[in-house]
């Protein structure tokens, strides 16, 4: 069965993510692999992911998907769905893409499944694993009506491994916009301050700091960390709601979804809403002053201790190693 892949990409490159979802529709779908790769530098993104098991790539590279809102790529879904005629769309489970797939689903009756965490397929159905109650339980869903089906994957819900390696076909797909797909355009774009780090759901290593910093300064220690180890900085909702750091950086239930080869989390508690978007972390260090603090349960390595003397000693000691 071939499965259809709306790739994401950066600066002609496919993104971590993409490449996990990719890996995903070649083992998951035991058959053929399509991608979709729309905006600036797709044909470059397009041209990498014979490395995955990709066949043939629709692609739309052009500046009007971007100069404009969901509207034009919306209609390149469409018409790389019509020609795919593949019975299944998986696609990264992004804010800016989930609205885009969700116009593309009610045009052309498609029936959805978001943030999957796991993929089976039964027969030609796919069964989605979902995350529910904060990542206490599991649900399986499929769609029972509507074809094709669209399934929107979790970041870090499959480890990226290239195979399957083959030439890939481009081919570009014509979209023809009219003034309805014009009607929003964007008229700016502010780049978030990366600040030098990694972004966080692509991040081999996490540091994160909660409420037990005490206030915003304590983050400067928790950078500091980070950048020993050229980790990416989280943050609880309670340090976020606080201001103490921007909201983007927040892991959890209600923030971003990470699994990285090693979580560090200083000063929090571990909160069911918490632990949702950071317990399928691959290591995961606990500093808590509190021995009985809930991350302790899920914890690799528990330190317990006031987190001001634990991490000035650790941060010394790694750069020293470096
Ligand atoms: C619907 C809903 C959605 C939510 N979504 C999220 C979410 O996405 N992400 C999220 O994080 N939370 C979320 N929350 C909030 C969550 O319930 C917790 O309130 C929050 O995670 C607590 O953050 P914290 O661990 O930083 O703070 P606290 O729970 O206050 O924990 C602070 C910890 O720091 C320790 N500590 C204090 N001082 C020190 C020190 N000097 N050294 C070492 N340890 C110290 C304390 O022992 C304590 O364990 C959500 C809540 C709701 C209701």
């Amino acid at each position: 069965m071939t499965v259809l892949v709306l790739v994401d990409h950066d600066a002609g490159a496919p993104k971590k993510i993409s490449n996990q979802i990719l890996t995903a529709a070649r083992e998951v779908g035991g058959g053929g692999v399509h991608a979709v790769v729309l905006g600036e530098g797709a044909t470059a993104s397009a041209e990498k992911l014979g490395d995955y098991g990709v066949t043939k790539a629709f692609v739309w590279d052009d500046g009007d998907a971007d100069a404009f809102a969901t509207e034009p790529r919306t209609a390149a879904l469409v018409a790389a769905l019509e020609q795919s005629a593949a019975p299944i769309l998986l696609y990264p489970a992004d804010p800016f893409i989930t609205d885009v797939v969700a116009r593309a689903a009610v045009r052309v009756e498609a029936g959805v499944v978001t943030d999957a965490t796991d993929l089976e397929l039964d027969g030609d159905t796919m069964i989605a694993t979902k995350a529910i109650f904060g990542g206490e339980m599991a649900s399986r869903c499929k769609v029972r009506e509507g074809r094709p089906q669209f399934i929107g994957v979790k970041a870090n819900a499959f480890t990226a491994e290239p195979g399957g390696a083959s030439e890939c076909q481009i081919v570009v797909l014509n979209v023809s916009l009219d003034d309805k797909t014009r009607r929003a355009e964007v008229i700016d774009t502010v780049e978030q301050e990366a600040g030098g780090r990694p972004e966080m759901t692509e991040a081999s290593f996490i540091v994160a700091g909660g409420r037990g910093l005490g206030d915003a300064e304590g983050f400067k220690l928790i950078e500091e960390l980070a950048d020993a180890l050229g980790a990416a900085v989280g943050a609880s909702r309670a340090a976020t709601d606080a201001g103490w750091y921007p909201h983007q950086h927040q892991i959890g239930q209600t923030g971003k979804t990470v699994a990285p080869q090693l979580y560090v989390g200083a000063g929090i508690s571990g909160a069911i809403q918490h632990r949702a978007g950071m317990q399928t972390s691959q290591t995961i260090v606990a500093i808590n002053k509190d021995a009985d603090a809930p991350i302790f349960s899920i914890a690799d390595f528990a330190v317990v201790g006031d987190l001001y003397k634990v991490l000035p000693p650790l941060i010394e000691e790694i750069r020293k190693r470096k």
